[in-house]
């Protein structure tokens, strides 16, 4: 497809969010028009003035002026309003639609498209290139309508009053077209640029904001400085070759509008030219010329602006064109019994990379525990991943209850776990409503208490003056990673569902609490099945299978004692932690 037919298309597609506001992007119009119109009304009335009333020594048309021009600016001053209102009203109402519209499908994308994707440049789309694809609009079509009306109108006047005159504008014409036409390719690439950059801004800002305490520790702040300030620098610099483009062609423009000025003037001095005009149809004549610089100058602008607001709607487009989560299952999985079967699953990241699963199999029986162990970067959350369907294994067989995990309904699926990991999210909200996060159906306060309980999440509430209706802060930075791995738990233990994941879930936590916490996870893999990934092996003795990994693979299976007695890689790594307890 050319680029001409991708633009038209995206243009198209732009159109359709101002569909349902066509009626107030109608008033508006008629306001840029009746504003345009009202000029051009004024201009016209300069010759009854300087014929009628000036040169006829008249004072009734000077008295007819004194209330002609405060009623002409009146009108003037509504039909502005109605226009401006009106266009940002639609402006807006289409930049809430399409912010809304991007954070609803990025919510929906695969994992895999937010690994690919940096969370800058991702928020920049929202926040930022949505308020472009509206203002740079918005401002086109203003100058394109108005000014367009009112070099229309100046034109008609002109030629009224002396089409020989005008002729000499209907040379210049072609010429200011083609400047416009060079001019706005380099707008269009460089706009695009422009947003690059911006998102590239974005993300430098949010790495050093997030990695703060990181960079302060190891010193990076000239490095991220220098990061930043290169980035910063790409944006001015195309910022300025904007500017350079637009008013070099401004100063083009005007420099041969002038040049027909002085044509105009030199036509006029001929004597039979002379004779023809009237004082007051010279002048506005001469008027009209210098008033129409101002809207000419405006128009060549309006290609780079639509050019702008093009391309970031191309941009803001191409996220949204982007498939969302393959949801292809058609079952309905009311609650599962929880048989997990693995069959032969490979699976690689990326096609290039080395596989992250190589020919994985096992079997977890309903309410059994299986545990996953094995060196970081071994798989085992990858194995959680592949089950909760964040990314799709390229061979062999995932099961849920006989039945194969793509067969079901994501949101049925994804129902059936609960996933405690050594990444804890919290919102910033309450620590009850971030414990009540995820829970189906009604909670009451009294569960969120009981789980907050099981989980020790109240031993350190229970000393805050709000207790559990704390607010915890932006991702929980009000919590040590103990206390919010407690608040992970407690959300698994209410939302009770029939498969517990635990990905280093007690990572965070000290051997206390670990203790006292194990009990209440203990109690909770009951009558579950449960997958645990821990890297301290105490906490898996009990488990009726564990699976060693190494590299993707399967190396070593067995219940904890047959496992030892093997005196494999379990044996010394078992032995390697024990002996670390001992010392
Ligand atoms: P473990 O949980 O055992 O520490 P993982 O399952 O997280 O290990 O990772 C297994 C392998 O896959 C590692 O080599 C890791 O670098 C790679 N990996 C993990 N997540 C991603 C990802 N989102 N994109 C690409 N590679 C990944
Ligand atoms: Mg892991």
């Amino acid at each position: 497809m050319s680029a001409e037919t991708v633009k038209q298309k995206t243009f198209r597609r732009l159109m359709g969010y101002i569909k349902p506001y066509r009626a107030a992007f109608f008033f508006s119009i008629i306001g840029m028009l009746g504003y345009a119109g009202v000029d051009t009304f004024f201009f016209s009335q300069i010759e009854t003035l300087i014929d009628d009333g000036l040169t006829s020594s008249n004072p009734k048309i000077l008295l007819y002026g004194a209330i002609f021009v405060p009623v002409v600016f009146i009108l003037r001053g509504l039909f502005n309003f109605i226009s401006t209102y009106f266009l940002n009203w639609v402006g807006f109402r289409v930049v809430t639609t399409l912010r809304q519209q991007l954070f609803d499908h990025m919510m929906k994308l695969p994992v895999s498209f937010h690994d690919r994707h940096s969370t800058g440049d991702l928020i920049s789309k929202i926040t930022y290139t949505t308020q472009q694809v509206a203002e740079a609009s918005s401002r086109a079509v203003l100058i394109l309508i108005r000014e367009g009306a009112f070099v229309i109108g100046l034109l008609s006047l002109m030629f009224y009053h002396s089409w020989q005159l005008s002729l000499v504008f209907l040379v210049v014409g072609p010429l200011i077209a083609k400047i416009v036409a060079v001019v706005s390719k380099r707008f269009r690439k460089v706009s695009g640029r422009i947003q690059t950059a911006m998102g590239d801004v974005t993300t430098t800002a949010e790495q050093m904001i997030n990695g703060h305490k990181v960079v302060v520790m190891y010193e990076g702040q000239k490095r991220e400085s220098k990061r930043f300030s290169t980035i910063n620098n790409i944006t001015r610099n195309q910022n300025m070759k904007l500017i350079n483009a637009q008013s070099l062609s401004t100063s083009l423009i005007q420099l041969i509008a002038s040049f027909s000025l002085s044509m105009v003037l030199v036509l006029a001095s001929f004597p039979d030219m002379l004779a023809q005009l009237s004082a007051g149809a010279f002048t506005t004549l001469l008027t009209a010329m210098i008033m129409l610089l101002r809207p000419l100058k405006q128009l060549t602008t309006v290609n780079s602006d639509f050019q702008r607001g093009i391309a970031a709607a191309q941009s803001i487009f191409s996220v949204l064109d982007e498939d969302a989560e393959v949801d292809s299952g058609k079952q309905n999985l009311d609650r599962a019994r929880g048989d997990i079967k693995f069959e032969h699953v490979n699976f690689a990241y990326n096609e290039t990379e080395s596989p992250a699963l190589a020919d994985v199999s096992f079997h977890v029986k309903p309410g059994k525990t299986l545990a996953l162990v094995g060196r970081s970067g071994s798989g085992k959350s990858t194995i959680s991943n592949l089950l909760t369907r964040f990314y799709t294994p390229q061979g062999g067989v995932i099961k849920l209850d006989d039945g194969d995990i793509y067969d079901y309904r994501l949101k049925a699926l994804r129902r059936q776990f609960a996933l405690v990991s050594q990444h804890v999210t919290l919102f910033n909200d309450s620590i009850a409503n971030n414990i009540a996060y995820g829970a189906h159906g009604d909670v009451t306060l009294d569960d969120i208490r009981r789980v907050a309980e099981q989980a020790y999440v109240t031993e350190f509430t229970d000393n805050l003056p709000n207790g559990l209706d704390t607010t915890v802060g932006e991702n929980g930075v009000m919590l040590s990673g103990g206390q919010r791995q407690r608040i992970a738990i407690a959300r698994a233990l209410l939302r009770d569902a029939p498969i517990l994941i635990l990905d280093e879930a007690t990572s965070a936590l000290d051997s206390e609490s670990e203790r006292h916490i194990q009990s209440a996870l203990q109690a909770l893999q009951q009558d579950r099945t449960s997958i645990v990934i821990a890297h301290r092996l105490s906490t898996i003795e009990n488990a009726d299978e564990i699976l060693v990994l190494e590299d993707g693979a399967v190396i070593e299976r067995g219940n904890h004692q047959q496992l030892l007695e093997q005196e494999g890689a379990y044996y010394q790594l078992y032995s390697l932690q024990f002996s670390g307890e001992l010392s």
